[in-house]
């Protein structure tokens, strides 16, 4: 017997294996299911030739190295993260350092069963987290003093920017202008300058005091910003100012701080219309720039065109109170161009952090930690004075700021010595910001580089006892926050454990079930992909860190932007945008940037097919582009005699085409290159939405095919986890002569700034969610070019699988050549509701009583469910899956030939509760066993949903978006 080769047994543990969920043997027992001998076989199949690897010069195999395996990998990142220099922070700008309570680190950051959920779309086996996201809505309307708060939205800069927009939707002024406070952080304004340009919307910044009021006098607005407290620390009362905003018929914005507002009077107290903010300094590390949860909060009135997510309190079949989203859920997939915002994913597992940080701490806690913060800060003024530094404002919460003059550059080079970061602004001022990490060490450290040669230094203690408050007392917070008993109950280490636990536990994750829903490409989220995320090399570094102590971030990005742009064919690639919407928006400015430069700032005339997601007419919208709708043919494919029409039509404003590809049918069609050649011959640019790039990594390459730009969802190909929500990054990948044009990172004159794009900010920081780009880093160095397009090959091949084995039960609607599909299948139950009126929507929430998430429910096609079940799941999975679902279509054959009820049967009532099917009475016409353990299996393993059927119409009628009354919670938790 040969024993085998050293190569071959070092090869035993490839991560490869792992991520891919069938094995050799099973692969080939589903080529045989499906009909072809090998997955180079089915890819021929199913890609066409024309755009398919290797058979195109122009797309050639993927240039990546070979696989790493998980240990040489993570070696190999540690050398870079130590590249980064992680110096004290005191520069805040809407970043400042907290502690991650370490309960909260292991238990949510770094626990599957939160990062691995979806968007909370299916209410009942989402009751866990969206609890998480009432505590969170509840927090921010208790601390901004406001009726009703969403749950997160992107960053504080774009937050703002929504303001913007729901102001202009909500005032009755007919101003064009947003007047801005002049001390408010610069990537706010760098962003809002972005998102206002192609509105038509003016942003006059007021760099003064006097010029403010001078403006706001002159009512030529339809909304007002300030910064509460200020970017450089001062605060001030607005009230009056509120009254004339109100005046002249416009909305008055804050932009704020949620550990400030523990102390401070709440902008609600002030005549705030809308407030925004980020709950980054509530536990969730720097990370380089995020990813960090932004709020909005608002009155009441304005609920109903609020941008971003919103849980609401509804009932159950059985009158129990349940959590479910409410309003504007998947608004852009109804209202397309017309939608509030082009939000989809947003930061949820980030939200939900900062909300158990407000449990965890409660309100005296949260108080504690601001009152700290805000002595030390007097301390520390009071101590500069004595060593010459008058502080250029007499009122601060956190921040100071001095005007050095000639003592600057000393002060500069001893902090550096000091290995200490200070906020330097344009004026040559110096702000310094403390938060929950700075202790008395840290102030004594910030006296010696302030004070003159010989000196000597004040003592803490001493000047405790003397430095005045810098909080106004008629800016003090008098009415109490967050007295709901959520914020009250859980301090202790054990009772916050169990409340997360028992909060996850009433939710289905990946952790326990496959998530097989189309167009979300819910794959793996390898544990090494993970790990490198809470490294403090990684987390501890603040956005506006000299570029010298950045390193080994700039290696990592400039090594994943290669990556990226070698898998799809692209030239250049932005970091910034931090969700697929955003870098839709991203790519779409690049294009209207292009057009501009080439003197056809005219074209603005985007075609988009019907079976487009929602958040492509939204974000065309906002570029300020026309919409032109395109139908698409019986099989599912675009229309290419339309979209040939459109072109002709429009050819002299043609902006773009926005297609997906494969598209959202789950079909790759073989006219794509021809409709590159149409929308370039009329003068348009070619947009391909990437989400379904899970299709495409080593098979076929958009930027070598004819198209011009895309966006990809990292947190969907490459296994950046959902979060239930977010966070997600959308970088946007562009062909050579888009790239002068995309985001620029960061703010001009600032360190990050990198002059060679020409584009405006999109997001706050330089590089977006950073801190979350080591796992997608990690997916294409564990995988190799090898594995990358194996991956591709499988995710094709489960998906043909699952089509295959359902046939018989199930139709799917669309298939392209060879009858095969891409890598998600649309099961069209359209006939089966027309023959037994059981919907798709039953069989959604009956897939709850197997254990299941259901696929995506009635996108792109109503009546439908499309299933995507990527690589990552085992043949074990897969067939579990088919026979729930096969089950359940036994069901429906048993409404339609009367054994089982029309109205009175299981997948109608679906899904039901344990409380249901134990109670004393059971008033059904069909047994409780077949209610809860449809199939043997599940005895052994049976997930018990905690709400039966949540009501959606009495959730938007009865709009209720706080924690739920007091009493009510009482008797659940007694
Ligand atoms: C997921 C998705 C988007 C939006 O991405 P987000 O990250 O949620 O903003 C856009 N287009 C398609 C086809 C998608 O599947």
């Amino acid at each position: 017997m040969s024993q085998p080769s050293l190569r071959e047994l070092e090869q035993h543990d490839a991560f490869v294996g792992r991520h891919i969920g069938p094995n050799d043997a099973e692969i080939a027992t589903m080529l045989a299911a499906v009909g072809h001998d090998s997955l180079e076989a089915l890819t021929d199949a199913i890609v066409p030739a024309l755009i398919r690897s290797g058979t195109n010069a122009a797309a050639a195999p993927l240039a990546l190295p070979e696989s790493l395996t998980e240990e040489e990998a993570l070696a190999r990142l540690r050398a870079i993260a130590s590249k980064n220099q992680a110096f004290r922070n005191f520069i805040g700008q809407g970043y400042y350092g907290t502690h991650t309570p370490k309960v909260i680190l292991r238990n949510i950051l770094e626990n599957p069963a939160w990062y691995t959920a979806y968007t909370p779309y299916q209410a009942e086996i989402s009751q866990g987290r969206m609890e998480a996201l009432i505590n969170f809505q509840t927090m921010c309307a208790d601390l901004t003093g406001m009726e009703i708060a969403n749950a997160s939205l992107l960053d504080e800069a774009t937050a703002v920017a929504e303001a913007m927009t729901l102001a202009r939707r909500s005032a009755r002024s007919k101003s064009n202008t947003f007047l801005v406070a002049g001390d408010t952080h610069p990537q706010t304004l760098e962003v809002l300058r972005t998102r206002a340009e192609p509105l038509g919307l003016a942003v006059e910044v007021a760099r003064s005091t006097d010029a403010f009021h001078q403006k706001l006098a002159a009512g030529d607005y339809f909304g007002v910003l300030v910064q509460y407290p200020a970017s450089s620390g001062w605060i001030a009362d607005w009230s009056a100012d509120a009254e004339a905003v109100h005046g002249h018929q416009a909305l008055f914005v804050f932009a704020t701080d949620l550990l400030a507002l523990t102390l401070l009077k709440p902008p609600g107290e002030m005549g705030a219309d809308i407030v925004v903010g980020s709950s980054q300094r509530f536990g969730v590390p720097l990370g380089f720039g995020g990813p960090h949860a932004a709020f909005m909060a608002c009155r009441d009135a304005y609920k109903r065109s609020m941008p971003g997510r919103l849980i609401g309190v509804s009932v159950d079949a059985d009158g129990n109170p349940a959590y479910r989203l409410t309003l504007q859920t998947r608004e852009q997939h109804i209202r397309r161009e017309k939608a509030t915002s082009n939000i989809c994913t947003a930061q949820v597992l980030l939200a939900v952090m900062a909300s158990m940080y407000a449990v965890y701490h409660g309100p005296e806690g949260l108080a504690r930690i601001a009152s700290r913060v805000a002595r030390l800060t007097a301390i520390l003024a009071a101590g500069l004075r004595r060593l010459g530094h008058a502080t250029v404002h007499a009122s601060a919460f956190d921040t100071l700021c001095i005007e050095p003059g000639d003592a600057g550059p000393a002060i500069l080079a001893r902090a550096r010595e000091a290995r200490i970061n200070l906020r330097v602004r344009g004026n040559g001022s110096i702000c310094i910001s403390l938060d929950e990490t700075t202790t008395r060490a840290d102030v004594e450290t910030l006296w010696s580089v302030f004070a003159a040669d010989g000196a000597a230094l004040p003592s803490v203690d001493a000047l405790d006892a003397q430095a005045p408050s810098l909080i106004p007392d008629a800016l003090r917070r008098t009415g109490p926050f967050l007295q709901h008993p959520v914020f009250n109950t859980h301090h202790s280490e054990h009772e916050l454990l169990r409340y997360m636990r028992a909060l996850a536990d009433k939710d289905l994750a990946m952790d326990r079930t496959m998530i097989p829903l189309g167009s979300c490409t819910m794959k793996l989220n390898a544990t090494a992909e993970m790990i490198p995320v809470t490294w403090p090399e990684f987390a501890d570094i603040h956005p506006l860190a000299p570029a010298e102590q950045t390193e080994g971030y700039r290696q990592l990005i400039a090594e994943l932007e290669a990556m990226l742009a070698e898998c799809t064919g692209y030239d250049a690639v932005s970091l910034q945008p931090n969700s697929g919407a955003q870098g839709e928006y991203a790519g779409l400015l690049a294009i209207r940037a292009w057009h501009r430069s080439r003197g056809e700032g005219h074209r603005d005339i985007c075609l988009i097919p019907e079976s487009a997601h929602g958040t492509n007419p939204a974000s065309a919208q906002m570029c300020g582009m026309k919409v032109v709708v395109t139908k698409c043919d019986a099989s599912g494919n675009v229309d290419v005699e339309d979209i040939r029409r459109a072109a002709e039509k429009h050819s002299a404003h043609l902006a773009a085409i926005m297609m997906t590809y494969p598209s959202t049918h789950g079909v790759f069609e073989e006219d794509v290159v021809e409709i590159c050649e149409i929308v370039h011959a009329h003068g348009g640019q070619v947009y391909t939405d990437g989400a379904n790039m899970n299709a495409l990594v080593g098979v076929a390459k958009p930027g070598k095919w004819g198209s011009d730009v895309s966006h990809l969802n990292l947190h969907k190909t490459f296994c950046i986890p959902h979060g239930g929500g977010g966070p997600g990054v959308g970088p946007c990948a562009v062909k050579s002569h888009l790239a002068p044009f995309l985001p620029r990172a960061g703010i001009p004159g600032g360190d990050q700034d990198d002059r060679t794009s020409r584009g405006g900010m999109v997001s706050a920081a330089a590089y977006g969610s950073a801190s979350i780009l080591p796992i997608s880093w990690m997916y294409v160095t564990l995988m190799g070019a090898t594995g990358l397009r194996k991956a591709t090959q499988v995710a094709l091949l489960n998906a043909n699988y699952v089509s295959k084995r359902l046939a018989p039960h199930y139709a799917t609607l669309y298939t392209g050549r060879n009858g095969l599909v891409a890598h998600e299948c649309i099961l069209d139950l359209r006939p089966l509701e027309k023959a037994t009126g059981i919907s798709a929507e039953d069989v959604a929430k009956r897939l709850i009583d197997f254990g299941f998430h259901a696929p995506t429910l009635s996108f792109p096609v109503p009546g439908t469910l499309m299933v995507e079940p990527t690589e990552s799941e085992s043949l074990h999975e897969l067939d579990r899956f088919i026979d729930a679902m096969i089950q359940i279509r036994q069901e429906i054959a048993a409404v339609e030939d009367g054994r089982l009820d029309r109205e009175d049967n299981p997948l109608r009532h679906a899904p039901h509760t344990a409380l249901q099917v134990s109670g004393s009475e059971w008033t059904h016409a069909y047994p409780r066993e077949l209610a809860a353990f449809p199939l043997p299996s599940l005895k052994l393993q049976k997930y018990w949903p905690p709400v039966s059927r949540v009501d959606n119409v009495h959730g938007d009628k009865n709009v209720f978006c706080a924690c739920i009354p007091v009493d009510a919670y009482r008797e659940r938790t007694a």
